[in-house]
């Protein structure tokens, strides 16, 4: 669904057309790329902001007279170097991605010394801003999630990409309330000794309770792809309690958990949560030493996955979609 050049010229010559859907919200833009970026010229339209992130934001964009709605990741062209180097890592990995539990990637273009990301638009918040609503989701539910985080996992260690930054917050949802990996920014950095050193200063920026010691750690190798297995473990312990495992007041001490695997379930009776001991122990080998951890295939094979029920995607869309935003 793209605007064709003369389709172009006639929303350009035509005064705004009245659209059969409502008007987006004000700002309402159009956005021109020179037509050396896009060969066919498309326009889109900006509507409500989705959100703001460590370099971008993210509106919701349209083409006129289309219906469909996609995300437009706003970045500006003009950023310190290190940010750039993180962006154009992003764009190289993301846009070779194709999966359906990862944010599709549809084009990039530079306009107004920005750079736009066309990326498919997923209306319903982060896992994270779910498990809050929900204060920790079902077991049930966990098991969906868990499959389709995997089944992304899979696919990247496949193509030999390692995500490193999975966290709640970097997980989408789309309008059915699937669960897509977003944000590549810290993806493709090859695994050297000096990338881990890249990893290590930008990790201590952002939330520590996603990073596996041996990120911490100098001249662990071999491995490397399991430090995404072990922020699936987090991710599976705090869709279950709502809070991360080692949540501590400062990030040192955040650290010593993790390296100690000093972490509690919740007392049973403390909160009218059932947590099963086959979900306590796939939590337990996905925070194993790397090297002991299961890959992907051996994790939804576990007995918490055939030790109970399995959600349809039609009843994760109607059950949850009274906590979600659209
Ligand atoms: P950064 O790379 O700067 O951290 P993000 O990719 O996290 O930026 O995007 C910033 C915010 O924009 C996110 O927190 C989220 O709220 C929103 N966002 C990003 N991608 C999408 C998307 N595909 N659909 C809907 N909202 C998105």
């Amino acid at each position: 669904a793209i605007v064709s050049a003369k389709q172009k010229a006639a929303v350009a010559s035509k005064p705004p057309q009245k659209e059969k859907e409502p008007p987006l919200q004000p700002p309402t833009q159009v956005y021109e790329p020179p037509s050396s970026d896009r060969k066919d010229g498309a326009v889109y339209q900006v509507g409500k902001m989705l959100g703001k992130g460590g370099f971008a934001v993210c509106y919701e964009g349209q083409l006129p007279g289309h219906r469909k709605k996609y995300a437009l990741k706003i970045v500006k062209s003009k950023m310190p170097s290190k940010m750039e180097q993180k962006f154009q890592t992003e764009l190289q990995i993301h846009s070779k991605m194709n999966h359906p539990n990862i944010v599709q990637f549809l084009r990039a273009f530079a306009f107004d010394s920005c750079t736009y990301l066309v990326l498919e638009l997923c209306p319903n918040g982060s896992l994270m801003d779910m498990v809050k609503r929900r204060k920790g989701l079902t077991e049930p539910e966990v098991r969906y999630y868990s499959i389709q985080i995997a089944g992304a996992i899979k696919y990247m260690h496949a193509k030999g990409i390692i995500h490193r930054d999975l966290k709640m917050g970097n997980i989408f949802l789309d309008r059915n309330l699937n669960a897509k990996i977003g944000d590549f920014g810290l993806a493709a950095l090859l695994v050297t000794g000096k990338d881990m050193q890249t990893i290590r200063r930008t990790t201590l920026c952002g939330t520590p309770n996603y990073i596996a010691p041996e990120i911490l750690e100098k001249g662990k190798k071999g491995h490397d792809h399991m430090v995404d297995i072990w922020s699936l473990g987090i991710i599976m312990f705090a869709m279950l309690t709502s809070k991360p495992p080692f949540q501590s007041s400062t990030t040192d001490e955040i650290y010593r958990r993790a390296r100690n695997r000093d972490y509690e379930w919740p007392q049973p009776g403390s909160s009218n949560k059932f947590i099963s001991e086959e979900a306590k122990d796939i939590v337990a080998t996905m925070l194993e030493d790397a090297e002991r951890r299961p890959d992907p295939d051996t994790i939804v094979q576990h007995c918490f996955f055939s030790s109970g029920y399995i959600p349809t995607p039609r009843e994760i869309t109607t059950k949850l979609r009274d906590c979600a935003p659209v």
